[in-house]
């Protein structure tokens, strides 16, 4: 410490050396001018940590040549000592408490964190990177191990490896807000300790209040109105790497979800239409509380339901559309085709026209010779999609399909589940009773009822001539199902019926 100073009434002593100069507030600008950069630089450079207190082992402070006058270097010194101690005796307790044991409980999670992952966690912020386009790509450490070994016990890199937090600092700048220019110094090799890496996050919070403010006052583009910050950064992200050219207004505002029209850009491996729509799923759990049904009962999602909490909740009816569709493509079924998912974000192909889309059903005015081929178009991919793509549409009306080039089109299948999900007969029943009221009511006379259809388009032959019986035989099969699953620990295959008997399950 400095024993020179001289004391007086306005420099009063203080036990930890000389008072650090205090931040001076600056704008954005300045902190991003190339000036500043240097002098924040060479600042670093002076103020790097000595090798010794780096190291998980190294001996604590011995060198003479440290400078001890700064406050918060000593501070951190402290500290760094103390989360050693912490994590040393942490693991003497460990050891102690697990002894000889097989089974080992770990007290990892009481560790003392280093503030250069503390100020992370999330593991949203960096979940995704598309860094396919990104010529810096070789250069940049975008697999950085959060701690410990790469290789055996040589090139160890610790998580409190300064020249690795500092990279993946300027990594991270990458997921500030879309608004915040962070320069194309994310492709260099450039080192950002955490004290100027936290300045600018907070810089960007601040900026992104500030511009919130701003846009409330004048008109600015839908899509930014109606997404959370983390989806427009999703979409910003799409369009930045190619993928999209731009994203415009938003097509519909429905339940559970937001659609936009985006014009198409590239990708590598894949043709990207020309005009798309971004299906965003809604990150609020609320609307999605009563539809847990469709997907905690459906076997292909149900070991993951319970574990996940509600965003990756949502984020599984994305998954869900996008597998449904990929069903239907494959079986050739009119339907919007599949480019691209990430996170709660369906980005498909856009069904309709220059940024406006098809109407459905229920608004396009068709004639009755129009409706007449509907219906049969209808009746053909409810065969198929049952038979083939072995799923129920589960809520099919003519609110979810299009008419578009003289066709149908289905869209809206995040919640199709296969025909032996445990309502899955009721779901296709409602189905059956919503294209069968459609279609009768525009006049076309060849639809059947609702029962009839049924039969049609699940090959079962239930034989009660009324809606209530229909129902009680159909969930007396379901039943059946389930009782199966129970027995023999796996679903059946399919529903079949028999020749000249009741309709039974059927398994390969
Ligand atoms: P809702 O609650 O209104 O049913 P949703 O959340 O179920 O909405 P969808 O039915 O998939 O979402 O889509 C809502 C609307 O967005 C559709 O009625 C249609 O107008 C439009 N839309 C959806 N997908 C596409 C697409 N691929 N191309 C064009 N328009 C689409
Ligand atoms: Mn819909």
């Amino acid at each position: 410490m400095d024993q020179g100073v001289i004391l007086t009434a306005e420099s009063r002593p203080s036990p930890w050396g000389n008072v650090a100069k205090p931040i001076i507030q600056c704008s954005l600008a300045e902190v991003m001018s190339e000036e500043l950069a240097k002098e924040l630089q060479l600042e670093e450079e002076s103020h790097t940590f000595p090798k010794e207190i780096l190291t998980d082992d190294g001996p604590f402070l011995t060198g003479d040549n440290i400078d001890t006058s700064s406050d918060e270097i000593l501070a951190q010194m402290l500290q760094t000592q103390f989360d050693k101690e912490f994590d040393a005796q942490l693991s003497r307790e460990e050891k102690k408490f697990n002894g000889d044991s097989k089974v080992s409980i770990s007290f990892d999670n009481y560790r003392k964190l280093h503030p250069c992952e503390e100020s992370d966690s999330s593991e949203d912020e960096v979940d995704w990177q598309d860094t396919r386009h990104d010529p810096y790509k070789a250069d940049k450490p975008t697999t950085t191990p959060k701690k410990g070994f790469i290789g055996k016990g040589k090139d160890i890199t610790t998580k409190h490896d300064e020249v690795v937090c500092g990279r993946k600092n300027t990594a991270r700048m990458e997921n500030f807000t879309p608004e915040f220019q962070v320069g194309d110094g994310i492709g260099m090799d450039l080192k950002l300790s955490n004290q100027v890496f936290n300045a600018l996050k907070q810089h960007s919070f601040s900026e992104q209040r500030r511009s919130a403010r701003l846009h409330d006052k004048k008109e600015v583009s839908t899509a930014e109105k109606v997404v959370d910050p983390k989806t427009r950064l999703l979409l910003y992200k799409m369009v930045n790497a190619g993928v999209l050219e731009t994203v415009n207004g938003c097509v519909s505002t429905g339940k559970e979800s937001v659609v936009f029209h985006a014009n198409g850009g590239r990708m590598e491996d894949q043709i990207v239409p020309a005009e798309c729509a971004l299906k965003v799923f809604k990150t609020t759990l609320n609307e999605f509380k009563n539809r847990d049904k469709y997907i905690k009962d459906d076997y292909r999602f149900k070991d993951r339901f319970s574990k996940l909490n509600p965003r990756k909740i949502i984020r599984m009816w994305a998954e869900k559309e996008m597998h449904n569709l990929k069903r239907m493509q494959s079986a050739g079924i009119a339907c919007p085709e599949v480019v691209l998912l990430k996170k709660h974000v369906l980005v498909m192909s856009f069904i309709g026209k220059d940024q406006i889309p098809a109407p459905t059903l229920k608004e396009a005015k068709l004639g009755l010779e129009e409706s007449k081929q509907a219906y049969y178009q209808v009746l053909s991919m409810m065969k198929i999609l049952y038979e083939q793509c072995n799923l129920v549409h589960a809520d099919l009306s003519e609110y979810n399909m299009m008419w578009h080039d003289g066709k149908v089109w289905l869209i809206d299948v995040s919640q199709s589940v296969e025909p032996t999900h445990p309502h899955g007969l009721e779901f296709l029943f409602r189905d059956c009773r919503n294209v069968s009221q459609f279609f009768q009511k525009a006049g076309v006379a060849e639809t059947p009822n609702a029962r009839e259809l049924f039969n049609v388009v699940s090959g079962l032959n239930i034989t009660s001539d009324n809606q209530v019986d229909f129902m009680a035989e159909i969930e007396a099969l379901e039943k059946m199902n389930e009782d199966h699953v129970q027995m023999h620990g796996k679903k059946v295959s399919m529903y079949q019926k028999d020749d000249d008997g009741p309709p039974r399950i059927y398994d390969e």
